[in-house]
């Protein structure tokens, strides 16, 4: 096999055992890798009993098909497990430096179950797979325990660690690879953690083989030649995603205090350029020329002046300051400090704490609930304190670990403005203001999230694009409902292909590169006669499969929604009046689908033609 290794490690922890094997090349070919392959083993592997916190739910960690070429940001890899947070569908992905490294260890695919007897780490490395003692390790942060592994292995080897956030199974604890680069979605730290592994370490030296050598280099050139001249390239390179903010702040889309504000002028005190005095160097991950990341630190002075980190990226500037009514910046790159450091989800940590101040300032809890603490709007000081509590299950750290669906059950009233769906929390996006988002978000297999359709052509693409596309100029006018079903559907199969590669959606998406060429890149790498179209397709049968997960669980049209809060009007900024309204969409993207429209489910004529007979079974 080209561009794979082709080998497998099945890692089995209740019982010691560790087995290799070879993969599949038709399963890679019908999936690609990645989030792709991994759908489909969890979909095998988990049934409707299955406990996420439990031995039988395999925690599954793989590469792509271009990961460890010379492909522009090919460096991602996926995390797949049924979620402790939703449960249902779950996974995470991260880029950095790990998911090549274990290619170079020699393999594409890791799948871990059972639970250790104590804690462990799992060290790859030339072919072969040890599980190996970490108790040293337990109850150490990521960065300790990623600077205690590299003392052991080497500067070299790449770490993917849990912090004491995923040790407590904080139901949005993430995986770290990198100190930074955050598998950060649906819990996977906690799965980690309950089966009482530390980290998976990572190094090796072995080549990946490409199928056509010539034709890789010229590929690469082009793809570097269209990333360089891409409009959207000198800002992405400069300022990563904290320009995104501007973006929001200007088209009064930033969700502020839990969503009850859209627009605020004090937002601008956490724009891109105010980040630029605590810059202290740009960051790029394996094999990429955008290099988003950026490396800050603190200026010293104050209680946060120690801070230093990667990043924040725009998700974590909004989710910790804004939506929680912050505004402070020095603090905010403290706590983008330390959820790293505890290895915890920034969107739903910051989704957790405004949501119980909304409860606060609606009088629903008071300080005792919380162990005294002032949960007035913008507290700085009580934000770090309830990170610290969360990830060290302290005092009401253990109560808000269980995520916004489930604290909000316990709090009579707060149903309304309980920012989640299907029990994730929401990404910093505003949905009134950003139609195809919000329709992204209902749909979505893994609850609200904004990669998961990341429909970037509503406010990016020009009139003339939207219309050779999708038929409507509609589809970039970001307060009209027309089309979106068309671009959301497209967006999604795009993405889902993206993560099976596992290259950045930055690169694919933002920087909008040709879908022919990401399809000539595969074939250099793996001699796969492939298409465009062809990439689509398989796209279409990740977002079946990942669905048909849902379905078994008893998933469909009444979980494809949005809290109330979106139904009233946006209240201030370039946004005012908006709503949203999943009715004006569903039925439309459904039939886009071609799925059934009563339920929501896929036919078993579409997932015949998918080739995803074996889930027709699993339809009520
Ligand atoms: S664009 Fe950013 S996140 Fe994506 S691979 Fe490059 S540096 Fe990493």
């Amino acid at each position: 096999m080209y561009g794979w290794t082709g080998k497998k490690a099945l890692v089995d922890l209740s019982n010691n055992k560790v087995i290799i094997g070879e993969i599949d090349e038709e399963l890679l070919k019908k999936y690609l890798g990645g989030r792709g392959l991994n759908a489909r083993l969890l979909y095998d592997m988990t049934d409707k009993d299955t406990d996420p916190l439990g031995p039988d739910n395999p925690l599954i960690f793989s590469t792509g098909p271009l990961t460890g070429s010379l492909v522009p940001t090919n460096g991602r890899y996926s995390v797949t497990a049924k979620s402790p947070l939703t449960g249902i569908f779950g996974d995470g992905n991260s880029a950095g430096f790990w998911a090549p490294e274990l290619k170079y260890a020699g393999f594409d695919l890791i799948v871990i179950t059972g639970i250790a007897e104590k804690p462990v780490y799992i060290w790859i490395n030339d072919g072969k797979v040890e599980i190996r003692d970490a108790s040293r390790h337990w109850g150490k942060d990521v960065w300790e325990t990623t600077l205690e592994l590299q003392k052991d292995h080497g500067k070299r080897a790449q770490i993917a660690a849990i912090g004491q956030a995923g040790e407590n199974l904080v139901g949005y604890a993430a995986i770290i690879n990198n100190m930074k680069r955050a598998v950060g979605r649906c819990g996977m730290g906690a799965v980690m953690g309950s089966k009482k592994l530390k980290a998976v370490a990572v190094l090796g030296n072995q080549p990946v083989k490409i199928a056509y050598p010539d034709e890789h280099l010229k590929i690469v050139d082009e793809m570097l030649a269209h990333i360089y001249k891409a409009p959207g390239y000198p800002a992405r390179s400069k300022f990563g995603t904290t320009v995104i903010t501007d973006i929001y702040i200007r088209n009064g889309t930033l969700p502020i205090m839990n969503v009850q504000k859209s627009y605020d002028e004090q937002a601008t005190s956490l724009t891109s350029d105010k980040f630029v005095p605590y810059t202290t160097g740009l960051k790029g991950c394996f094999a990429c020329p955008i290099h988003c990341s950026r490396f800050t630190k603190g200026d010293g002075e104050g209680t946060y002046g120690d801070a230093r980190s990667e990043g924040p990226e725009f998700e974590t500037i909004i989710a910790i300051g804004p939506r929680c009514g912050n505004y402070n910046l020095p603090s905010v790159l403290k706590l983008n400090q330390i959820l790293n450091q505890y290895g915890l989800d920034s969107i739903s940590a910051g989704g957790v704490i405004s949501f119980i101040m909304e409860c606060f300032q609606k009088g629903l809890i008071k300080s005792e609930h919380v162990d005294g603490l002032d949960l007035s709007w913008g507290n700085h000081e009580t934000i770090v304190e309830l990170v610290k509590k969360i990830a060290l299950a302290e005092g009401c750290g253990r109560w808000l670990a269980q995520g916004v669906r489930k604290i909000s059950q316990e709090i009579p009233g707060s149903e309304d403005f309980a920012m989640h769906v299907k029990g994730l929390e929401p990404a910093e996006q505003e949905p009134r203001g950003m139609k195809a988002w919000g329709l992204g978000w209902a749909v979505s297999n893994r609850g609200a999230d904004h990669l998961r359709a990341f429909p970037l052509a509503e406010t990016t693409w020009t009139k003339e694009d939207a219309i050779r596309a999708f038929g409507s100029e509609q589809v970039v006018n970001r307060f009209a409902y027309e089309g979106k079903e068309k671009l959301v559907k497209w967006s999604e199969e795009v993405s889902a292909f993206t993560d099976s590669i596992e290259m950045c959606k930055m690169a694919q998406m933002a920087l909008t590169m040709p879908l022919e060429m990401t399809a000539r890149a595969l074939w250099t790498v793996t001699g796969w006669e492939i298409d465009g179209q062809e990439l689509l397709k398989i796209g279409e049968r990740v977002v079946n499969l990942e669905r048909m997960y849902n379905v078994r669980l008893g998933l469909g049209k009444k979980d494809d929604r949005l809290p109330k809060r979106y139904e009233q009007p946006i209240t201030e900024g370039a946004s005012q009046g908006q709503t949203f309204d999943i009715t004006q969409l569903i039925d439309k993207y459904y039939s886009e689908r071609n799925w059934n429209i009563e339920t929501g489910h896929p036919t078993p004529k579409k997932l015949e033609e998918l080739g995803l007979g074996f889930a027709v079974r699993d339809l009520p």
